[in-house]
């Protein structure tokens, strides 16, 4: 929403080292920076005054979420490392706030949109080169995992990436889940070098030889360092996989809790080449909930192996599941998750646990029910496993700043749960968002009372209300600052990008 007043000026006071310093930005300045924008790179810059701009409609409005539809005085479109370095050295030397955006999927308002500011999207960094030696791609931050999925299936190749096909490169600087992670842990855990445009507009390469500590800060640190432009993945030899959505009655949501706790305790454990993302859905308008679960084999094979037959066997009313390419299964995964409504998740994280996956399901239905007659109402409720070997698999690549290795010696998979809510009208926020963060509280509260809550929030799942970084414990957040004042010493990326999850200063 915009302020009435030409010249809006905020305010934010923040502690730098251990000093109150007033920052002040205003739009004035922005200007100024949209302008030089304009100067250095006319074809990347589209101010909110140009009338015929689609671009600028498009970038401001193309959100998974409509709590991100802001207002940025520009937008910045670059198309290379080069264009980012010309963009962050001006924003770092006029003091000009501005947004990063990747593939727009972050619920948070603000998280990768900006009013007043300049709205920075990846969108047109597209390159995708595979090493000769096939052991890796470089894959430019502006593609979302459809298209990095389809380029490296044409050379019979995979990667450790988001599941469904719309999603952007933001997963690989939050954590990750993806269909490989029972054997190769985490996203985050499998970028073996991020090309990053520092604060004062010089852009340097993180990875296990350069930048060490960069490249670990950037395995869950999220937009707290730099603007990565481009990410270099390991890449998984593939030929094919056998998987799709399974959806099930009503009738059959004690199977499905049965069969996720399994899942969850057993099968991802044992069979480290299987995925299921065990999937609640509440429909509003029939106030019912169903099952909409995507199973996958990660092999060239035609059936499913034993290990997922009992996800078969529960009574169910689709079966899509057949012998595809990973890009065809990321697409027709994320059908049904369309562009454009009021958004809200929170999640957080258990010892997995039959009893709490059973009660969080009934009292997160009992909860939509009570909104079903709110206009265009539907929850989501997914829980997925962090297995012990998904977190050695990330200790053995050089380690996150996540914190997931406080679970190990307890031999226990960790349960992430990812609880949603839809709904059409932006207008009905107010009615819902503080019911809705009041019951994940008491469900975290549940947990808690149980001895079931392990401290980690999941970056990617968040709500802008949960300490998120502050949730990867003490010595990391120490480590993550130490970081950043080597490499964001006036901590432009605090001062200046102010939206998603920041490190606590
Ligand atoms: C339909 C759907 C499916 C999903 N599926 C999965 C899944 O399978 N696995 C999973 O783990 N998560 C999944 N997620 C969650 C997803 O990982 C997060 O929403 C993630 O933030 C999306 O990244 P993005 O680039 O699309 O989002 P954006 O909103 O564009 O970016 C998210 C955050 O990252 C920052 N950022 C983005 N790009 C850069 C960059 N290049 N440099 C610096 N900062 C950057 C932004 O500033 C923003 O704060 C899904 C979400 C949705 C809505």
């Amino acid at each position: 929403m915009r302020y009435p007043s030409l010249i809006r000026v905020f305010v934010t006071v923040q502690l730098l080292a251990g000093h109150a310093t007033a920052a002040v930005y205003s739009n004035a300045a922005t200007s100024v920076c949209c302008s030089l924008l304009a100067a250095a790179l006319p074809n990347a810059t589209f101010p909110r005054d140009m009338s015929n701009s689609s671009i600028y409609r498009i970038e401001s409005t193309h959100f998974w979420s409509s709590t991100e539809w802001l207002d940025p005085t520009c937008v910045f479109l670059p198309t290379s490392t080069a264009d980012v370095e010309t963009g962050v050295a001006i924003f770092y030397h006029h003091d000009c706030p501005f947004s990063i955006r990747g593939g727009g999927h972050s619920a948070i308002r603000g998280a990768a949109n900006i009013d007043d500011g300049i709205l920075m999207s990846m969108r047109q960094i597209r390159d995708v080169t595979i090493s000769e030696d096939r052991s890796s791609v470089v894959v430019g931050a502006g593609l979302t995992f459809g298209e990095i999925y389809s380029a490296v299936d044409r050379e019979d190749l995979s990667i450790v990436g988001g599941r469904f096909g719309t999603v952007g490169t933001g997963l690989l600087l939050g954590a990750g889940f993806s269909y490989f992670n029972n054997r190769y842990g985490l996203a985050v855990d499998n970028v073996k070098r991020q090309v990053v445009v520092l604060a004062n507009g010089t852009a340097v390469n993180a990875s296990s030889m350069e930048n060490t500590e960069l490249h670990w800060a950037l395995k869950g640190g999220g937009n707290n360092f730099g603007v990565v432009t481009h990410f270099d993945l390991f890449t998984i030899e593939s030929t094919g996989v056998f998987g799709g959505r399974i959806t099930y009655p009503e009738s059959s949501l004690a199977a499905l809790d049965e069969a996720t706790y399994n899942y969850h305790t057993k099968v991802a454990v044992e069979d480290i080449d299987v995925h299921v993302l065990p999937t609640y859905v509440y429909d509003g308008v029939t106030n019912t909930t169903f099952g909409a679960t995507p199973v996958v084999a990660n092999a060239n094979v035609t059936e499913l192996p034993p290990s997922l037959s009992e996800w078969q066997q529960i009574e169910h009313s689709n079966y899509t599941l057949r012998n595809t390419r990973y890009g065809t299964l990321a697409d027709e995964l994320v059908a049904g998750f369309p562009n454009g409504l009021v958004q809200s998740h929170y999640t957080f994280t258990i010892y997995a646990n039959k009893q709490f996956f059973s009660e969080c399901l009934s009292l997160w239905r009992q909860f939509c029910q009570s909104f079903s007659y709110l206009d265009g109402f539907n929850g989501l409720h997914t829980v997925m496993p962090i297995t012990q070997r998904a977190i050695s698999e990330g200790i053995r690549r050089g380690g996150n700043p996540l914190g997931l290795e406080r679970s190990v010696g307890t031999n226990q998979t960790l349960s992430v749960f990812y609880l949603g809510i839809t709904f059409n009208k932006r207008a009905d926020i107010e009615q819902v968002f503080p019911a809705w963060e009041i019951f994940i509280r008491t469900l975290q509260a549940l947990a808690k009372e149980r001895e079931l809550l392990f401290p980690y929030i999941m970056l990617t799942y968040s709500d802008h209300n949960q300490q998120v970084l502050q949730s990867y414990g003490e010595q990391n957040v120490q480590r993550l600052q130490r970081v950043q004042r080597v490499y964001d010493p006036t901590l432009v990326f605090q001062r200046l990008v102010t939206g998603g999850q920041k490190l606590p200063l």
